[in-house]
């Protein structure tokens, strides 16, 4: 997989929520910076600021870069425990909402895992999300289940970004928090397939 480009895991988490948002982001580089990411963003930009620390026999490192040569994928990772004693890593995500029922997140730590695990050839079996809005933290074990979604996810998102097309827009409960609703506008699009209309939209946004 040398000569293709890295998938960001970040489009792994965009596609499971939307195959759609994800060609949108990473093919056609449209991106609407809606008070969500804005947060988001923020909240990334402030965990990446720390230093390593180590405290009670765990070391933190932030802003860790990593990538899995073999999947095609690569990133940054929010944080890295490493448990001094044992040599166990496990990565946190820090997101900005709260816990989902879907898997679109556990998806993109368990990528996350997968490239450590590649990097520093040893096995990393758990993982965890941290919630800003809640304030919670949720520990991910990864399982058999989550590793082959996974690899299925990255799979289905290299082939997306290979073929260069974008999927049509069907509208979902989920777009209301959609960060790109309104460049897609999916009810329009579901309704009449007005795609010219929405063509006009990313045309509008080139010329920006
Ligand atoms: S608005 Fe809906 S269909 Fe459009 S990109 Fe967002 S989630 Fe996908």
């Amino acid at each position: 997989m040398q000569d293709e480009k890295l998938v960001p895991l970040s489009a792994l988490q965009h596609y499971a929520f939307c195959p759609r948002q994800c060609a949108l982001i990473h093919n056609e580089q449209v991106w609407a910076e809606n008070w969500l990411t804005a947060q988001g963003q923020v909240l990334h930009q402030r965990v990446d600021r720390g230093e390593p620390e180590t405290r009670k026999g765990i070391r933190y490192e932030r802003g860790v870069l990593v990538s899995a040569e073999s999947l095609g994928i690569t990133g940054k990772l929010d944080l890295v425990e490493i448990e001094l004693s044992t040599g166990m890593m496990k990565p946190v995500e820090y997101k900005r909402g709260k816990p989902k029922r879907e898997s679109w997140d556990r998806i993109q730590l368990c990528a996350q895992g997968l490239c450590l695990e590649e990097m520093r050839s040893q096995p990393v079996l758990s993982g965890a999300l941290w919630y800003w809005q809640t304030r919670h933290r949720d520990e991910v074990a990864f399982t058999d289940e989550l590793r082959e979604e996974t690899l299925t996810v990255i799979t289905e998102v290299r082939n997306l970004l290979r073929s260069g097309q974008t999927p049509k827009a069907v509208y979902e409960k989920k777009c209301d928090s959609c960060s790109l609703y309104d460049l897609c506008n999916p009810k329009l699009l579901g309704n009449d397939g007005s795609t010219r209309y929405v063509n006009e939209l990313f045309d509008e946004v080139d010329r920006q």
